[in-house]
This record gives structure tokens, C-alpha cells and sequence, in this order.
């Protein structure tokens, strides 16, 4: 027996990691199951590719066991093992780079090195944070003899001479009073689950459960052994394309999202090359009932190696596509991964990418493969879809190719590319209107005159269209103009209607004396046929729809007052004859009440409803 010291890195690291890793303690069986898997791997590659190994009787396993009156916990597999040598340098010294890189990286600060901790993996030493001490066993395949590594996990260890059957490693820890949970069936079991469910080997608890014989009199217990297979033991994204089948992926899904209804769509992609990684996603054919809240739970799980990692990082996915479910696994994150390195990571990022383009490729296929599933889809996540518009401006392209809107031109939804194909030549952009419920949209007097030329305008009714749109200059080659404001009917203008304009300023000019500073301006309309008048937004204001939504965020505050532009129609009626009115009073109310009703079919409140109704009312008593 000999007893050697620690190197002074692994006494510092041992201390950081019993620090500062305290409050996840359970993670320590997440790290010996995962060490067991690698050593299981590492054979079962070697006993496919090496003649040498090829006779060694591998039966790949895990196998957990535990005492609860002596507090102890084992874990055993059946792996490549480590012989003494590889038990001094792997568990005495610190051998990995990644770690060393660590440790050289340290300060000596605890909380610094506390953060830092999550860009390594902490691995074996975290068996410390619950054993005061551990005997690893272990003998190395193809070698028949087997060594005991023995520490308290403080200053020093001692390797020994020992009995194994078979190779692989045996590590049988002493729990301490921090420790002493982990000795029991169900939190075993609850861990295991939890974090390597998909671990590819199986892995077996070993308990004693107690029954009862005999007759009611004289009643004996019996202590029965027990061994059960306590995972799945697959990880059905790392199986290849061709072995699984649609079931596969749907009671797959089952299992991940606790969904009764099957997924519109899955997508499983498997990358190797700069970087290796798995992706399994679904799209769920009903929205979830969290989709609009701000606690919603985040629907991709990560894992690295297999090895789950968090349900619980909103960070895996851009916001708007917080409805995807499924899974990321890396090979080339480290499995200690803390949430500050996660979202700073490279290797993250560019999973997190090439994730949301796979995503955006494949609705674009079922979008031209299949529209009436399409149009269910965007029935469930339109809304979320549309705030990737103003969110992800790198795919933003993408993203408007699958948009889809209501539109005056037909019945159902259209695509921004359809509208298009329908457009002539002169109209020369995309109109469009907000502010509203279908409805009350689709029988806008801002409307008229777009009816009159034939021209198409996208109803917007959703509330977050007004702000996403705004957001999007240009589909294409084409402007977006919003209907709601002044300068979407300029390019539309004919000679004819400047005539009118022309015709009708003095009149114009006698309303804005009336209006005074309760309007931006006063100008002749080219849009409007039935209405006498309208208000529409200055170009560069916010129209009167976002002004009402940002007051309902309570944005409102730091807002100025927007003042409208009011628009009259040359060839109304009451216009026509308010141009031949004489009387100064009659000309000054029905100015403000052209402006009012203009309000109010915008849904705008009026400042002073009192001042309007006697306006009213003097009107109407008038023509009586
Ligand atoms: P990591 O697993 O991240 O490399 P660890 O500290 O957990 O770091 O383990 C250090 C090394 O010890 C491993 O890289 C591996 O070579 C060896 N090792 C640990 N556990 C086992 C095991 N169960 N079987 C074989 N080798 C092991």
C-alpha cells in the first residue's frame, strides 16, 4: 500500500467544488453514471474495433446499490476499467486539460471560481460533496488483476492491490450526513430519471423489499432481493433515421411533453462535422396553455453526451418559437455547463442557429407541401411567429416568407409572396390596414378608396401586428404602407384628384383655423368615398392603434401627444355643401365634428364628449 498526496490543484479544486456546487449535490450520481457510460463506450468501441478485445466477455451495465444502515452507495459498471497507473494519474493529479486549463484559470476568489466552475466538468471529485470517503475498484479490461484507490477527499489517497470478477470499476462511497439521502430507493431512482433516463446502457438498482408470509397469526416478514432496470437506456435521438419509426418519435413525444394529441410535425437532424450534435424537435398541434405567458416553461431540454443537462433554459430557443419541444444534445459542451456559460457560449450559439434555421426550412416545406396543415399551424403559433419579425432580424427574410395575413382581396389567409403574384404594376407597394377586429377593419372608410381602384390591402387584426409591422420596411422588393397613414395615398394620386384638391383649399383652410392645434393638418382625401372624413397618422407617428397599445402597456407616459391628420372628402356631400356654408358658428361645429367622428371610428376616446354632444345636439336642432 502507498499513500500519496493530492496534487495541490486537486486539493484546491476539491475545496472550489464542495464550495460552490453545495446546492446541487444530487448532480454527483449524474457524474459517476456518466464517467461509467464513457467507460462502457470506450470498451464497446474497443470490442468492435480491436482484435485484442474481442474475446472479452462484455456484458455492458451500470449497476447502483446501496445500504441504508451503513450508509454506503455502489456504483459498478462494466467498462474499460483503469489499472494502477490510471488511477494515480486520473484520480490523483489532474490530468484533463480542460480541467488544468481550469485550475490555472483560478483566483483564488470563491466567488469567481464559483462561476467559472460551470465551464468544466467537475466529474468524480463531486463524490466528495457527499462521501466523507470513497474506494474505487477497478480492474482494466484485458488485464487480470484489479487496484483499490482509497480517499477521504482531503489531503491524500493510497492505492492497493484488489479483488474485481470482471473489468470495469467499482465505486462504493461512505456517505456523509449531506450524503445520507442518496442511500434510498426512490431518490435513486428520481435522479436517475431525471438526468440519465437516455444514458444508452441500462442501469439496474439493487434493493430489498420486504414481504410478508405465512398466516395472519404468526406472520413472518421476508427480505426479498431485488433488481430492476431503472432507465430507458435510449436516447432516441442518437439512433439513427433509418431504425426508428413514426411511433417512435410520437410516444417519444409523449414522454417529453405530456401531450395528448400527436405533433403536427418532427424534426430530427444528426450533425457531425465541426461540430457533433443531435437535434430532435417537435411542433405540438395545439398551442400550450403558457405560450402567452411571461413564466412560460421552456419547451427543449439539453443534454450533453447524453447526459441531461436542464429542462429549464429559455435560452435554447428564441422566444418566438417557445411552442418548439424536444431536445438538444451536444458532444462538445462540458457536462457541467452553468446557465452564464450557456448563454455565452459559442458552440451554444451556432447549435442554437443552425436549430432555429432547420426549424424555419422545415415550416417552410410543410407550408408549400401541405397548406391546410400550414394554416392550422399558423392558426396556433401566427401570433408567436410574428414577433420572430421584429425579434430575429437575421431571419427575418425567412420569416416573412411565412407569414400569412388576412386580406380584403379573398377569403382566408394569404402569403405576403401570393399577394404579389396579384398586384399590378402601378400600385406600386403593399398596402395594408391595423387597428382592430376583422370586422371593423374590413368596413374602414380608409378603405374605400383602395376598393375603388382594385387594389388589395392585408387586413392586420391581430394586436401585435402594429408593432411588428412597423418594424418591416420592405417584402422583397416591395414597400409595406399602412393604409392609417398620410403619405400611403400619395403615389396614388391622379390629376383629377389634385384638381379637387386644388378646388377645395380655401375650404381647407378655413377648417384648420377652426381645428387650431387639435390636428397635425387638414388635407384633401384621395382615399375615402362614402366617408366625409378621416384621421390618419403623420409619417413618421405612430398611428393612432399603436399609440392606444403603447397607453395599454403603460408606455404611454414618455409618449408626446400625437396630434392627426384629418382628411376630408371633396366629393361628400356635407363637404360640398360646408364649402357654401356662410355662417362662421355652423362652419367651426361641423369642422369639429368631422374631426370627432373620425375619432371615434378609430376607437379613440374623445377629450371633452360634453363639448361634442351640445355640438351635436345644436346641429341637429338646426336641420330640424
Ligand atoms: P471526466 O470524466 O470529465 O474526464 P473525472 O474526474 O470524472 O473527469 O474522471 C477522470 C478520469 O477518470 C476520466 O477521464 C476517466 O479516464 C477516469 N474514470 C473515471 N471514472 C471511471 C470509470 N467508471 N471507469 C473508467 N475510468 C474512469
Amino acid at each position: 500500500m502507498s499513500k500519496k498526496q493530492f496534487q495541490t490543484e486537486v486539493h484546491r479544486l476539491l475545496h472550489l467544488i464542495i464550495h460552490s456546487l453545495y446546492s446541487h449535490k444530487e448532480i454527483f450520481l449524474r457524474e459517476l453514471i456518466s464517467n461509467s457510460s464513457d467507460a462502457l463506450d470506450k470498451l464497446k468501441y474497443l470490442t468492435l474495433t480491436d482484435e485484442s478485445y474481442k474475446g472479452i466477455n462484455f456484458e455492458p451495465r451500470i449497476d447502483i446499490s446501496f445500504n441504508q444502515a451503513e450508509k454506503t452507495l455502489t456504483i459498478s459498471d462494466t467498462g474499460i476499467g483503469m489499472d494502477n497507473t490510471e488511477l494515480e494519474e486520473n484520480l490523483g493529479t489532474i490530468a484533463r486539460s480542460g480541467t488544468r486549463n481550469f485550475v490555472q484559470s483560478m483566483t483564488g476568489d470563491e466567488r469567481r471560481d464559483s462561476n467559472l466552475i460551470g465551464q468544466f466538468g467537475v466529474g468524480f471529485y463531486s463524490a466528495f460533496m457527499v462521501a466523507d470517503k470513497v474506494e474505487v475498484v477497478s480492474r482494466k479490461a484485458g488485464t487480470d488483476i484489479a487496484f483499490k484507490w482509497t480517499s477521504d477527499g482531503k489531503e491524500s489517497y493510497e492505492i492497493e492491490e484488489a479483488q474485481r470478477d470482471t473489468q470495469g470499476t467499482t465505486v462504493h462511497m461512505f456517505l456523509n450526513d449531506e450524503g445520507e439521502e442518496y442511500a434510498s430507493r426512490w431518490s435513486i431512482q428520481g435522479i436517475i430519471r431525471k438526468y440519465s433516463n437516455h444514458v444508452p446502457f441500462p442501469i439496474y438498482l439493487h434493493f430489498e423489499e420486504t414481504k410478508y408470509e405465512g398466516e395472519e397469526k404468526d406472520k413472518k416478514e421476508v427480505k426479498e432481493q431485488k433488481v430492476e432496470q431503472i432507465n430507458s437506456a435510449s436516447a432516441i435521438w442518437k439512433r439513427s433515421k433509418s431504425e426508428l419509426k413514426e411511433e417512435d418519435y410520437l410516444e417519444f413525444y409523449r414522454q417529453i411533453s405530456y401531450d395528448v394529441e400527436d405533433p403536427m410535425l418532427y424534426m430530427h437532424t444528426q450533425a457531425e462535422g465541426t461540430l457533433d450534435y443531435s437535434t430532435l424537435f417537435y411542433i405540438p398541434a395545439v398551442a400550450p396553455v403558457d405560450l402567452f405567458r411571461a413564466d412560460y416553461k421552456a419547451g427543449v431540454k439539453l443534454y450533453v453526451k447524453r447526459v441531461f443537462i436542464t429542462d429549464d433554459e429559455k435560452e435554447l430557443m428564441p422566444t418566438y418559437l417557445r411552442f418548439v419541444r424536444g431536445v438538444i444534445d451536444s458532444e462538445d459542451l462540458p457536462l457541467n455547463v452553468s446557465r452564464e456559460i450557456l448563454q455565452q457560449n459559442k458552440v451554444m450559439a451556432k447549435i442554437k442557429s443552425s436549430s432555429v434555421k432547420k426549424i424555419l426550412s422545415e415550416l417552410e416545406s410543410l407550408k408549400n407541401r401541405d397548406r391546410e396543415k400550414y394554416n392550422l399551424f399558423w392558426k396556433q403559433f401566427g401570433v408567436p411567429m410574428k414577433e420572430g419579425l421584429y425579434q430575429d432580424f437575421e431571419n427575418r427574410d425567412k420569416l416573412l416568407d411565412l407569414a400569412m395575413y388576412k386580406t380584403s382581396g379573398k377569403e382566408g389567409y394569404t402569403t405576403l409572396a401570393e399577394y404579389c403574384e396579384r398586384m399590378t404594376p402601378e400600385q406600386g407597394g403593399i398596402y395594408y390596414i391595423t387597428g382592430g377586429k376583422e370586422n371593423v377593419l374590413r368596413n374602414s372608410p380608409l378603405l374605400e378608396m383602395y376598393k375603388n381602384k382594385n387594389i388589395e390591402v392585408l387586413i392586420l387584426d391581430d394586436e401585435i401586428d402594429e408593432i411588428v409591422i412597423s418594424a418591416v420596411p420592405k417584402f422583397k422588393d416591395h414597400e409595406l404602407k399602412s393604409v392609417n397613414r398620410s403619405d400611403a395615398a400619395e403615389s396614388l394620386k391622379t390629376d383629377d384628384d389634385r384638381e379637387r384638391e386644388k378646388k377645395i383649399e380655401p375650404l381647407i383652410k378655413k377648417i384648420k383655423e377652426k381645428l387650431g392645434d387639435r390636428v397635425k393638418d387638414v388635407v384633401a382625401s384621395t382615399r375615402l368615398k362614402d366617408s366625409p372624413s378621416c384621421i390618419v397618422a403623420d409619417e413618421n407617428d405612430p398611428t393612432v392603434q399603436m399609440q392606444n397599445l403603447l397607453k395599454a402597456m403603460g408606455q404611454a407616459g414618455s409618449m408626446p401627444e400625437f396630434k392627426p391628420v384629418l382628411e376630408i372628402n371633396p366629393d361628400h356631400e356635407i363637404i360640398t355643401k360646408l364649402e357654401n356654408a356662410g355662417d362662421d358658428a355652423v362652419v367651426e361645429d361641423i369642422s369639429l365634428l368631422l374631426l370627432e367622428q373620425a375619432m371615434l371610428v378609430e376607437g379613440m376616446e374623445l377629450k371633452d364628449p360634453n363639448a361634442f354632444v351640445s355640438r351635436l345636439n345644436r346641429v341637429v336642432n338646426r336641420s330640424l
